[in-house]
């Protein structure tokens, strides 16, 4: 032993081994479990002989983890982090480093996923309603959802939901041309497969046209502040709904879009503590008046009442929307922005209004010294009102102050040929100032400026106050900071406390090594508009991980513009508009859709103007071959697309998935694979392999970006070689390869490469594990899905296998036998769980009344064992109210989840007592988690529709 050789031992030591849960022992024990000697044996059985690859995930080898950090330390110097002023949307901040540390780099908070079981989110619910309560005071509106991806897909839903929501019957959208130009970009690509025509012109002309909607903006791309009052009582006088982007730090500061009549209001939530991370992620924010408020795109966090009566969080309205309305969703928005959003919203908290308006006013003042000085030295400024943002006239010096301000380590935005814009922020500084001063020749000593100036008249300023709320006052000092953030904290469920087996949400782990890099200032503090030669090492990151996707996927091009699975899907479907288009096929717009697939897939189909034709299933889960055949032939005309999920979302490897794509091609259409489940391909096929033309990854699942509490995600598309010109190119930072075939595409999101700083996330994971160690990931998914499925098909009858009886890396329990023999349903056994210490699995989706479980390769044999364990004896108690021994309405699983409340309820007079209902088993009075709240009303909620209201805690605490 003592004679090991190196390579062995430092075999041992490989990444791998503490990603993937089971070690080569358990593996084998598993394996017996199964009737199987070994893996690849369970392979053969699982995923069809015709889709295997032969090769090798040509990766490379695993890389060690302090090599790879050390890698990724050595790009990370190649970016140069300058001051930039650059504004458009992104902006220098400060974190508050008991958020940064306790929130942004805590698992509690970053595992977590979607709050779908409420009663074990409350305390990310209370953080994003915290956010919504911030937003509707600012935004001076009654109802603001829990985030969207970015201001300008923010921006495009405004504008689809004006169309919704307005009596006009126009179908033009007019667009203020000081919006910002990645806005204006974005809203050209969607604006063009809803057929809205779009106006662009100075707000005063927006009157004067027909049109639904308009989207107005201030402070402008020039830094103007303007009162908009009248311009949207014109608009609205015509029966067109106003939109208003706008920035949540000037609102500290300025009249509201909500005082001066808007319908909507939104913008990004970026410079309330959000690194810029060379463009994201971040938080859009988005309010409306009340009585849109069942039009609202994405999630809304509202009020309801418990079991118990008392008051508790959930999401309300929409949550399953897409599942239920398909391609008559709102939106196609799933994965948002959670944890950016509850991170600005804590910056409130921290900061509250006094805090903020010190911060806004300071902003702002460092601008009007700004001012003042450049005026005393004879420059003309552009900018007649602002806030932190002014244009100068540079006239033919542009050019050189552009590049000599470069020098001195800033970064000004080039407004024209003949003006430099200019944006201060929190970060700026006296010593910024004196070097700008210096930077143009202005005399005037900033130490000496205190000359009274403000460029904002005082019409233009709020009269209202704000963050009224005691949640935004009373957490001062860091101390009480700190105890609220881990008493919020402590109410949820997330991978630090246990398995989160959601079916196709692949909750794997997120190593910690992983998470280091998005926070080095090299990667932390870029502006995603910097000069792309002071982010060298961003690229070459990001071109290391497009190699691999490329790699992995089998595509040749890869576009990492989407930022999440949905906008991913968005992008490729209008990469296949666009080559049909380019082929003079513009009249092909049927979009073939399995009846099983996630409701985003329709909700994107429909946002690209396609029509949606649903193909069937068999009895098996697979799509019926015969069905399709009959529509692709019946549209074969008209056949734009097949969007395909694969496995599929029942978890199985379809043996006829090559057929099904060549039937498709025969008539002209082309395959768009999701690529949610890719993470049970990885070295046995891939998305170029099975026939697809373009698929999306969800990087926040296979890659390791954590959940977040429901975002952020990363949804890059990879595609064949005929698409790529069409990818999204930026406006203003150009994307694609040096001879950019795809120059001047529409963008599909704000900035050019989505949200760069949590790539590095999914860079160390597949470099530290390498191609083996992926090959090995999905195998051992596949094993431990197996593994589930065989240890709980006797007691939950699994719905769907493959040819050979087996699943792929989930699989769907059938709870709808159980339910007619006992009463007890999908719901009640994921409620019961969490009594167990357990996340529920996925609740009726692909199937109603199913559950659906992904246990992933990260949790090791004894966690699969414990939840065995679980669902073991949640059968026992099923059939105990089956045998009539509890009551059908009053037993443990109907009145799960358990709280500390009931049981030291003194009227405690229940057919069980309260050790079967909170401890269970023995190993969870070893680590209890105690759901804050009892089970949650879901009725009464959507009943008494309530948004920003007190948040429970708040309300009875102190
Ligand atoms: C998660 C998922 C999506 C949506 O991805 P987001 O990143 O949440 O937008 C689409 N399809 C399937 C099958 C999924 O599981």
């Amino acid at each position: 032993m003592l004679n090991l050789p190196l390579a062995v031992l430092e075999r041992r030591d490989e990444f791998m081994h503490r990603h993937i849960g089971p070690d080569e022992d358990e593996v084998a024990s598993m394996l017996a479990a199964l009737g199987l000697d070994s893996l690849d044996q369970l392979m053969n059985e699982a995923v069809p002989a015709g889709i295997r690859l032969a090769a090798p995930l040509p990766l490379g080898p695993p890389v060690p983890e302090q090599e790879a950090l050390a890698r990724l330390r050595a790009m990370a110097a190649k970016n140069r982090v300058q001051r930039s002023l650059i504004g458009l949307g992104y902006y220098g901040t400060y974190l508050p480093k008991v958020i940064l540390r306790n929130v942004l780099e805590n698992p509690g908070w970053y595992t977590a996923y979607t709050p779908y079981q409420a009663e074990i989110a409350q305390g990310r619910l209370e953080a994003l309603s915290n956010w919504q309560q911030m937003v509707i005071d600012l935004s001076g509106l009654e109802l603001a959802n829990a985030s969207l991806l970015d201001e300008a897909t923010a921006a495009a839903e405004a504008m689809s939901m004006a169309r919704r929501v307005s009596a006009s019957p126009s179908r033009a959208f007019f667009v203020d041309a000081g919006v910002f130009p990645q806005t204006q970009d974005v809203l050209k690509t969607r604006a063009k497969y809803f057929g809205f025509d779009l106006i662009f012109g100075a707000p005063e002309e927006a009157g004067k046209h027909a049109v639904f909607g308009a989207l107005l903006q201030y402070p402008d791309r020039h830094g103007e502040v303007r009162d908009l009052t009248g311009i949207i009582a014109g608009l609205k006088s015509r029966d067109a709904i106003t939109a208003v982007a706008t920035d949540l730090m000037a609102l500290v500061l300025l009249k509201s879009p909500g005082a001066m009549g808007a319908d909507i209001a939104l913008g990004s939530a970026q410079r309330f503590g959000l690194p810029l991370g060379f463009g994201g992620p971040h938080a859009a924010f988005f309010a409306v008046r009340d009585e849109y408020k069942r039009a609202v795109p994405g999630r809304i966090i509202g009020v309801s009442i418990d079991a118990r009566g008392k008051p508790a969080l959930r999401m309300a309205l929409q949550t399953r929307e897409q599942h239920i309305r398909r391609e008559k969703a709102t939106s196609n928005i799933c994965t948002s922005q959670v944890l950016l959003a509850n991170l600005a919203g804590l910056y409130a908290v921290w900061h509250g209004p006094e805090g903020l308006r010190s911060i806004a006013l300071r902003i702002h003042r460092l601008a009007a010294l700004f001012a003042a000085g450049m005026q005393a030295a004879g420059y003309s400024l552009l900018t007649r009102y602002y806030f932190d943002t002014l244009d100068i006239a540079t006239g033919d010096r542009t050019a050189s102050l552009h590049a000599a301000a470069g020098d001195l380590g800033y970064n000004l935005r080039r407004v024209s040929e003949n003006a430099l814009g200019v944006s201060f922020d929190e970060t700026s500084s006296r010593e910024d100032l004196a070097a700008l001063f210096q930077l143009f020749g202005v005399a005037a000593d900033p130490e000496a400026l205190d000359i009274p100036a403000s460029g904002l008249p005082a019409d233009s300023l709020r009269s209202d106050p704000i963050l009224r709320h005691p949640v935004f006052n009373r957490h001062r000092t860091e101390h009480k900071m700190l105890r609220y953030l881990k008493r919020l904290q402590n109410r949820d469920l997330a991978l630090d406390h246990s398995m989160i087996p959601l079916g196709s949400c692949t909750m794997k782990l997120t190593a910690t090594s992983e998470m280091l890099a998005l926070g080095w200032p090299e990667f932390a503090d870029l502006h995603p508009y910097a000069p792309r030669e002071q982010a060298l090492g961003y690229l070459e990151m990001m071109n290391g991980l497009a190699g691999h996707l490329r790699a992995i996927t089998g595509f040749p091009a890869i576009s990492l513009q989407p930022n999440s699975g949905a906008l991913g899907e968005y992008a490729g479907l209008v990469l296949i508009r666009r080559y049909h288009e380019a082929r003079g096929e513009t009249h092909r717009d049927v979009c073939l859709i399995p009846r099983s697939a996630h409701g985003t897939n329709p909700a994107s189909a429909a946002m690209c103007g396609l029509q949606v034709v649903t193909v069937d299933c068999d009895e098996r889960g697979n799509i019926d071959i015969s069905d399709l055949e009959a529509k692709a032939g019946q549209y074969r005309d008209r056949l734009a697309a097949l969007m395909i999920t694969y496995p599929s979302t029942h978890g199985v490897f379809e043996a006829a998935v090559k057929e099904i794509c060549a039937a498709v091609h025969r008539r002209g259409g082309q395959v768009y694979m999701d690529g949610a489940n890719l993470n049970a391909q990885l070295g046995l096929t891939s998305p170029a392999a099975l026939g697809a033309d373009v698929c999306h990854i969800n990087l926040h699942k296979t890659f390791c970006i954590p959940h977040g509490g429901g975002g952020p995600g990363m949804g890059p598309i990879a595609l064949a070689s005929h698409l790529a010109p069409y990818m999204p190119d930026h406006a203003i930072q150009p994307t694609g390869a040096s001879d950019r075939p795809n120059a001047g595409q529409g963008a599909v999101a704000a900035t050019p490469y989505g949200s760069p700083s949590i790539l590095t996330i999914s860079w160390m994971y597949i470099t530290m594990m390498g191609g083996a160690g992926l090959a090995r990931a999905t195998r051992v998914a596949i094993l431990n899905a197996n593994y589930l499925a065989t240890r709980l098909a006797p007691l939950y009858p699994v719905l769907y296998t493959g040819e050979r009886g087996r699943v792929a890396h989930e699989c769907i329990f059938d709870i709808r036998p159980i339910k007619a023999a006992s009463g007890i349903g999908e719901v009640d056994i994921a409620k019961r769980l969490m009594d167990y210490g357990f996340h529920a699995p996925t609740v009726s989706f692909p199937v109603p009344g199913t559950l659906m479980v992904e246990p992933t390769e990260s949790e090791s044999k004894d966690e699969l064992d414990r939840f065995v364990a679980a669902l073991s004896r949640i059968r026992e108690e099923i059939d105990q109210v089956e045998r009539g021994v509890w009551p059908a309405d009053d037993n443990p699983l109907k009145r799960a989840p358990h709280t500390q409340a009931d049981v030291i309820d003194a009227e405690w007079n229940r057919p069980y007592n309260r050790e079967e209902a909170v401890f269970p088993l023995a190993y969870v009075r070893e680590n209890k988690f105690w759901p804050s709240v009892n089970r949650i009303d879901e009725v009464y909620g959507d009943r008494h529709l309530c948004f920003g209201c007190l948040p429970a805690s708040e309300a009875s605490s102190d």
